[in-house]
């Protein structure tokens, strides 16, 4: 039984047809990275799964919950949902505790005491327990990803999807957030990850996912993605990143 289900998912904006037919599960425990090149249509397909974007046809069932059923509360799915982003998108203006308090809170999923508790124990999961403090411009690439991360975690999810979450870190900040992320893996966490760390997906991938022009081109495990790629598109899209 597949945790994420996507059936012929379409999306377009305007004419521009992005998606063009996607089909894909994922099974619990899972993890997926998804390559391709720039434009592909990855950060749309991740936005899908979680209704950031309104698909224009097909299904995404997460959890058998029909994410596009008129019966499914779609607030309350987007809960088992957690989302990390490129640009960490953390609040400015609250401090690294306020960040990860705030989404249990405001839903009324924890109280104050609740929150803060598990904020420090996620803290202490991504190796910032002396954070909590702090602000997010004081703060690293590295340090607030990982902030992120805890925040995406202080709900709670069933699947976890990232968006190129090392892209914009400087190279000695990308292992430190690569670091949770395979630790979250090792614990089971299922997860959709868009990467361009080939090295990362290769490792700690069970299914690599190659997309182009809006559609899965191929897929595989690692070793056969990357060791033995069969479609040409892959090929070449592989000898430009490796
Ligand atoms: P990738 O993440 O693989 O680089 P994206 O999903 O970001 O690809 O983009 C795929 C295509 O969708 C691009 O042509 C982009 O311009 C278009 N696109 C993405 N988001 C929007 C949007 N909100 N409005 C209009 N076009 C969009
Ligand atoms: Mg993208």
């Amino acid at each position: 039984m597949g945790k994420i289900r996507v059936e012929g998912l379409q999306k377009s904006f305007g004419t521009n047809q992005v998606l063009k037919g996607i089909d894909m599960q994922v099974k619990e425990g899972e993890v997926v990275c998804l390559i391709g090149p720039s434009g592909s249509g990855k950060s749309t397909f991740l936005r899908c799964i979680n209704q950031l974007e309104e698909i224009t046809a097909g299904r995404v069932i997460v959890d058998d919950q029909d994410l596009n059923d008129s019966k499914t509360d779609i607030n309350k799915a987007r809960e088992n949902i957690g989302m990390v982003f490129q640009h960490f998108n953390l609040f400015p203006h609250f401090n690294v505790l306020k960040n990860i308090m705030f989404a249990p809170m405001e839903l009324g999923k924890m109280n104050a005491e609740q929150a803060s508790a598990t904020a420090l124990r996620l803290l202490e999961r991504v190796g910032l327990a002396d954070k909590a403090e702090a602000f997010p411009s004081q703060l690293s690439g590295g340090q607030k990803q990982r902030v992120a991360i805890a925040r995406a975690l202080a709900m709670n999810p069933d699947v976890m999807l990232f968006d190129e979450p090392t892209s914009a870190l400087d190279p000695e900040m990308v292992g430190e957030v690569l670091g949770v992320m395979k630790d979250l893996a090792r614990e089971g966490m299922t997860m959709v990850i868009v990467t361009h760390e080939m090295g990362f997906a290769r490792e700690v991938a069970d299914r690599v996912v190659f997309m182009d022009g809006g559609y899965i081109i191929e897929e595989g495990l690692p070793e056969e993605v990357f060791g033995n790629p069969k479609n040409e598109r892959t090929i070449s899209f592989l000898e430009k990143v490796l």
